[in-house]
């Protein structure tokens, strides 16, 4: 999915100064964003208190949302570079086109993964004949420095490795949880789960102490660490942890999102993260002017134009709580 923000606000991440060394309980409200016409996410990531959860950047979480009869998901090609994109549903279908000729339908808990690297554009739609319901999240992956102008390249994952417990079951999205091990490409210690919490369930997660984590709520009512958590909010966690209490309440849905805190400042801004005004300014550029971030075939329509930059300079200034 786009930020399809018109006016989108620069976001500075990363750095250890956001990090919390210790086991925290942070609850993160959502912003509600509207996207196209009808659609409108939760936004937990990037959020006024929190940038980001390891190398995740970008959070929304949407629907279930009754689209029968309705175009649905309709996003126009929209150019990404320096980031990863998940997609997650929960139910639905998403049709994904990329300007390397990918063509994909995404479904319930199959991964799709899209490495922008140095550049890609791709559109996002509910195809023809889709269903009822929309359930999904959209997530960002930040590139670290090493990685950040990779080719770019599209992975459908549809069978994951699952992890299970009495009334638990985890599916590994990205990275390795409890030695079950995503097979999309990451590019930093991370790791992103879905899990499914029968009623009355109770369950620990094998978690690293190393990462930092937060569980997003998808669906019923669940205590994560003795919080109870509805639907569209985040619980931050910090780091320092070995293991995490879940206690499901009613039939519920999880995502847990963690990995090794992200050191490198990085400037987001749209759909671009980049090391510099520079970075962006010309990734803008770029898109605009039809280079670089090439054309997905097969959409009819129009790409979406980038925004005006804002007049004040982007550039990484530390840290902000
Ligand atoms: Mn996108």
């Amino acid at each position: 999915m786009s930020n399809l923000d018109r006016q989108p606000t620069p976001a500075v991440c990363g750095g250890r100064g956001f990090v919390v060394a210790e086991p925290v309980r942070e609850l993160l409200t959502p912003r509600n964003v509207k996207l196209g016409t009808s659609t409108e996410v939760r936004r937990l990531l990037p959020n006024l208190g929190r940038r980001m959860v390891g190398a995740w950047c970008f959070v929304d979480h949407y629907g279930p949302e009754d689209i029968e009869g309705a175009d649905g998901m309709q996003v126009a090609p929209h150019p990404h570079q320096g980031l990863q994109t998940v997609s997650w549903l929960h139910d639905g279908e998403v049709l994904h086109r990329d300007s390397l000729g990918s063509l994909a339908t995404i479904r319930p808990r199959e991964l799709g993964l899209m490495t922008s690297g140095r550049a890609i554009s791709h559109s996002e739609q509910s195809p023809r004949g889709h269903g009822r319901y929309l359930h999904g999240a959209q997530l960002w992956v930040a590139l670290p420095d090493s990685h950040r102008k990779v080719e770019p390249h599209f992975q459908h994952h549809a069978r994951l490795p699952h992890v299970t417990a009495p009334g638990l079951t985890a599916t590994v999205i990205l990275g390795t949880l409890d030695g079950a091990t995503s097979p999309g490409t990451a590019y930093t210690p991370i790791v992103g789960a879905d899990l499914v919490l029968a009623a009355d369930a109770e369950a620990r997660l094998p978690l690293e102490p190393d990462f930092e984590y937060a569980v997003l709520a998808m669906s019923g009512e669940a205590e994560v660490d003795g919080v109870a958590l509805l639907p569209g909010s985040m619980l931050y966690l910090g780091c320092g942890r070995t293991e995490l209490p879940l206690r499901a309440i009613s039939d519920a849905g999880l995502m847990l999102l963690g990995g090794e805190p992200f050191e490198e400042e990085l400037i987001m801004w749209w759909n671009f993260i980049g090391r510099s005004q520079e970075d962006i300014e010309e990734a803008r550029r770029d898109w605009m002017e039809g280079t670089r971030f090439g054309e997905v075939k097969g959409y009819e329509g129009a790409p979406i134009p980038a925004p005006a930059l804002p007049p004040v300079a982007l550039k990484p200034r530390g840290r902000t709580r």
